[in-house]
């Protein structure tokens, strides 16, 4: 009787986000890849936070965007080693892109990656950049229902971060709402409310991420 056997096959990103890890791991790098809605705070969360880091934490970041530099020109002001992707219309990044990325940056001189992916809740999520931790951002103006209605990137998340939580009382945003919705599809993902406008809960959140990224690289 033949029995079949069932390999796994990855798929070809899966097996580029493979290799993206092995890389990063060999250089002793944490990476963070950064998913939220256009508008939400990436960039501003990646300056607030970098502000933040004890000097021994280099970051670097890799920019994804549909079009343009902005971001990138934003990071590169100061002086934060950024490499640009322009997705040419793609709504999210991949392995591969990721991988082509990585010969621009000094990975032997930074601690700490952002990838801030292509502003979008739904995509991102299936594409495994190979990073050691997944970070949606929600932002309190986009409303209080995000986590009931895009559960898939909420469900995948590490950590998640409220940006714009000094505008709570003014967009009414029910924290306990939103919470409860994260709640249903990650019932013990930490959730950190900040405001990179204020400086609100920036150290909490950095000191935090300061500390989960000692404790899986070392
Ligand atoms: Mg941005
Ligand atoms: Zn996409």
């Amino acid at each position: 009787m033949n029995i079949p056997i069932v390999q796994e096959i990855l798929s070809a990103n899966d097996e580029i986000a493979r290799e993206n890890r092995a890389v990063f791991a060999q250089h002793q790098l944490f990476v963070v890849n950064m998913m939220a809605s256009p508008g939400a705070g990436k960039t501003s969360l990646i300056l607030a936070t970098i502000k933040h880091l004890p000097p021994d934490i280099a970051p670097g970041v890799i920019e994804g965007d549909l079009a343009s530099s902005i971001d990138a020109d934003t990071i590169a002001a100061h002086n934060v080693p950024v490499v640009q992707i322009n997705t040419g219309g793609n709504c999210h990044l991949d392995a591969p892109q990721i991988k082509a990325a990585l010969p621009y940056l000094p990975l032997d001189q930074i601690k700490l990656l952002f990838i801030e992916n292509v502003g979008n809740l739904i995509c991102p999520a299936g594409f495994d950049l190979g990073a050691n931790l997944s970070l949606v951002i929600a932002s309190v103006p986009e409303g209080h229902d995000k986590p009931y209605k895009y559960p898939g990137i909420f469900a995948q998340a590490d950590v998640v971060v409220l940006n714009k939580a000094d505008m709570i009382d003014v967009f009414a945003f029910d924290v306990e709402y939103f919470q409860r919705g994260i709640a249903m599809v990650n019932p013990t993902v930490p959730l950190f409310l900040v405001s990179c406008r204020t400086g609100q809960g920036i150290a909490d959140w950095t000191s935090w991420l300061q500390h989960t990224t000692q404790c899986r690289t070392t």
